[in-house]
């Protein structure tokens, strides 16, 4: 049994500090573990190890890059039980989803050790006979990477393996409530090899101090955070002081549409993982139904029907779907957005406001759903369906793109030409057709507007850190 990591990982040896702050487990408050609080002493150790460390890993050939990525997932998987343990107890998740996230999260290793090798320049055909021009692709140097509660190991290795195949070193900063899984990570990348300095966790308490002093430190070139809206933008002004690179993965409000030609029960499974992973607390979570007027009463019967069958508890239980919202602060947003929008006229389909006592929240659905309601336009973050008809097509599009946010919609038809049509539409980075889960290693992952600037996953995920650099050679 390999012991859980606790303190922080800096320059390839676990470094504490005189302060320590606990880890709790959402469910009861019991307390998982308590963690080193990195003071700006050590994380300037840390920045200072990935700036060391940069010179010599970006010259690693590619293959032997990727083969210790390799490795990092084989060792994931072989070690999920415990992985997924860990995340059941510092994210409140079922056992079901930590065992998926651990397997999601090392699909991104994996593909990222193969990337590696891929990480090809141009030759560029010259107006001029005696020039020879080329473009090659060049690590952008040192990246924090800031990351959320919610998906602990998977928003670090799709950050992490993108980043360490490109030949870049990393400073992570994970979410104060879920540092252990980045740790335990952290302890992978000790158990293969992986050079001092080249990936360093620093666990915090204060996330934007933390933060903050990663994206004005000079030898940081890139910030890759995950998170809400309002911090990525402002790490953005920040990073603009030094013209930092960033990537900026943030907050959602998505569609999901269900047309008339749609297969319901299609779109109720769909809808069931859209809607309900991690208990709601996705950014890629469907926030708004929009149901064509047609089949409206009778998907929102077979949809509540499906809703009859989860089953809320401690992540840990058997059986159990719906583990407890991360925070009281989490339960409160929850509870704001249904009484406001029962306030104003959405009615009660299924369940009801929850009561603040618990951080269980059952299933709700709401009805009759108006652009006014609060809920319309923030995320909502928990087990909560905001149903709305649309009369037709057009309708449903503008009502999907009522929003500043654009990560990913989904929608629900059998029409290939309107499949077509309204994927076109819809003003998002992702689109779901007939599809409930778009998220994969492969594909590439980000939003539009307010969601966010870049991709992660696929290659395009390894080219946001690199720079490319154009070389005139005159022979
Ligand atoms: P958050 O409050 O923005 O925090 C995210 C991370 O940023 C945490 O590590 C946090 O540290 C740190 N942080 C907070 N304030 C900071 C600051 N001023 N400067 C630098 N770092 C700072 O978001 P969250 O509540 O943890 O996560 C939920 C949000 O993430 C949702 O909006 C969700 O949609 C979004 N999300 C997006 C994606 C995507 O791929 N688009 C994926 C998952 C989640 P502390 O925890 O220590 O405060």
């Amino acid at each position: 049994m390999v012991e859980l990591a606790r303190d922080a990982f800096v320059d390839g040896r676990w470094q504490t500090t005189n302060r320590r702050f606990a880890v709790m487990d959402p469910f009861d408050d019991a307390v998982v573990a308590e963690v080193t609080d990195s003071d700006d002493a050590l994380v300037e150790l840390a920045i200072a190890a990935a700036a060391r460390a940069f010179p010599a890993w970006r010259r690693q050939p590619a293959p032997v890059r990727g083969k210790l990525l390799g490795q990092m997932a084989q060792r994931m998987l072989a070690d999920e039980k415990r992985l997924a343990e860990i995340c059941v107890r510092e994210n409140g998740k079922p056992t079901k989803e930590g065992i998926a996230e651990v397997r999601y999260a090392a699909s991104f290793l994996a593909w990222f050790a193969g990337e590696a090798e891929r990480i090809y320049g141009e030759t560029i055909p010259a107006s001029d006979a005696g020039l020879r021009l080329t473009a090659i692709r060049e690590p952008v140097g040192p990246c924090a990477v800031i990351t959320p509660w919610n998906f602990p190991y998977a928003m670090l290795t799709r950050k992490l393996g993108a980043a360490l195949a490109a030949g870049c070193t990393v400073v992570a900063k994970p979410a104060h409530q879920t540092p252990l899984g980045t740790l335990a990570i952290a302890q992978i990348a000790e158990q293969v090899g992986l050079p001092p300095g080249v990936f360093n966790v620093v666990p915090a308490l204060d996330g934007p101090r933390v933060g903050g002093k990663l994206v004005r430190a000079p030898q940081i070139r890139k910030i890759s955070f995950t998170g809400s809206t309002k911090v990525g933008m402002s790490l953005m002004r920040d990073a603009a002081d030094d013209l930092k690179r960033v990537s900026l993965e943030l907050g959602g409000n998505a569609p999901f549409i269900v047309f008339a030609d749609a297969d319901l029960d299609a779109a109720v499974a769909g809808a069931m993982v859209a809607k309900f992973r991690n208990t709601g607390q996705t950014c890629v979570g469907a926030n708004r139904f929009i149901l064509e007027q047609r089949i409206a009463d009778d998907y929102t019967g077979r949809l509540c029907k499906a809703i009859g069958k989860l089953v809320t508890g401690r992540g840990s239980d058997p059986g159990v779907d719906l583990g407890p919202l991360i925070d009281d602060a989490a339960v409160a947003k929850v509870k704001r957005l249904v009484e406001d929008a029962i306030g104003k006229g959405a009615r009660v389909l299924y369940g009801g406001a929850p009561s603040g006592k618990t951080r269980l929240v059952p299933p709700i659905v709401l009805g009759g759903i108006t652009s006014e309601m609060q809920l319309w336009r923030e995320e909502i973050f928990g087990p909560v369906v905001a149903l709305r008809v649309a009369r037709d097509e057009q309708e449903a599009i503008d009502l999907a793109n009522d929003t500043e946010y654009g990560l990913v919609a989904y929608f629900y038809a059998r029409d290939g030409a309107r499949q077509v049509r309204v994927a076109e539409a819809l003003e998002v980075g992702m689109v779901g057709v007939n599809e409930g889960l778009v998220s994969a290693a492969q594909a590439p992952f980000g939003g539009v507007k307010h969601s966010g600037i870049g991709r992660e996953g696929s290659r395009h995920g390894i080219e946001d850190y690199t720079n490319l650099k154009y070389i005139a050679t005159r022979i």
